[in-house]
């Protein structure tokens, strides 16, 4: 998307103990250099690992976020962890709806709405992931699919600025599997005139990103589609010569 700069975000999942703090050093120092200029890159460790995580990118351009947030502010929840303590942590992003937490704790498009209102109240980007399931492509509902999850998990007040939705066809996560550069690409444009007809100009420019099995190898060809500004990276994000392979492909 023309003016818009891409952002390179590694999700970790349940994945890093203290041993992968070396990981994170070397992506900060690695994305260190005029190319971090025009590509924003991101890590969003364990909530274990968050706060010494950005301790240690404190003179780097990588920033780390987390990988989902409560949907209320505080209280009698235990074993959550709420917007404002990964904001507390330093940390700038967070991920909500992403297809594991949709099936594993059952959240719905409005839970994940609310996520992202709390995550912009405490000043967090929200990367807020859709995307359908096999079953769902095999009918022909793909479109249909990412229109309802973009009405129910995108928040009124959503802006560019702190808002990121990451494109996550169920099917290509950790499986080797993408789907065609066409395929993407009808996806990208449909959601981005969803999103222009919603959200005006902030619409136009709020950073559309592809994830499911982005590798070193496919980075390339999968950057370079229209309106794709950016990828969302599981299993190829946890080393950091893979996720900087990824960062310059740009
Ligand atoms: C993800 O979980 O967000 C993801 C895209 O995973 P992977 O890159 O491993 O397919």
């Amino acid at each position: 998307t023309p003016d818009v700069t891409p952002l390179v975000a590694g999700n970790w999942k349940m994945n890093g103990t203290r041993a992968s703090l070396d990981q994170i050093k070397a992506m900060a120092e690695g994305v260190k250099g005029p190319l971090s200029e025009k590509v924003e890159t991101l890590i969003c460790p364990p909530a274990t690992l968050l706060y010494v995580a950005t301790a240690l990118c404190d003179d780097s351009p990588l920033m780390i976020g987390a990988q989902d947030c409560h949907h209320k502010v505080s209280g009698a929840h235990t074993g959550d962890v709420s917007a404002e303590m990964i904001a507390d942590c330093f940390g700038t992003h967070v991920i909500v709806g992403h297809s594991e937490r949709r099936t594993d704790h059952a959240e719905t498009d409005a839970l994940v709405r609310v996520k992202a209102e709390r995550a912009h109240e405490a000043e967090l980007v929200a990367i807020i992931c859709i995307g359908e399931t096999a079953d769902e492509r095999k009918e022909g509902k793909t479109l249909d699919v990412l229109k309802a999850q973009l009405a129910g998990s995108v928040p009124d007040g959503a802006m560019a600025e702190n808002t990121v939705i990451a494109y996550e066809p169920v099917w290509a996560i950790g499986t080797g599997l993408t789907p065609t550069a066409a395929d993407i690409a009808a996806a990208h444009a449909f959601m981005r005139e969803e999103l222009k007809s919603r959200f005006g100009g902030e619409g136009a420019t709020m950073r559309l990103l592809y994830g499911g099995s982005v590798k070193p190898g496919n980075a390339k060809e999968l950057m370079g589609i229209a309106n794709v500004d950016g990828a969302l990276i599981g299993g190829a994000s946890l080393k950091s010569e893979d996720f900087l392979a990824i960062y310059r492909a740009y």
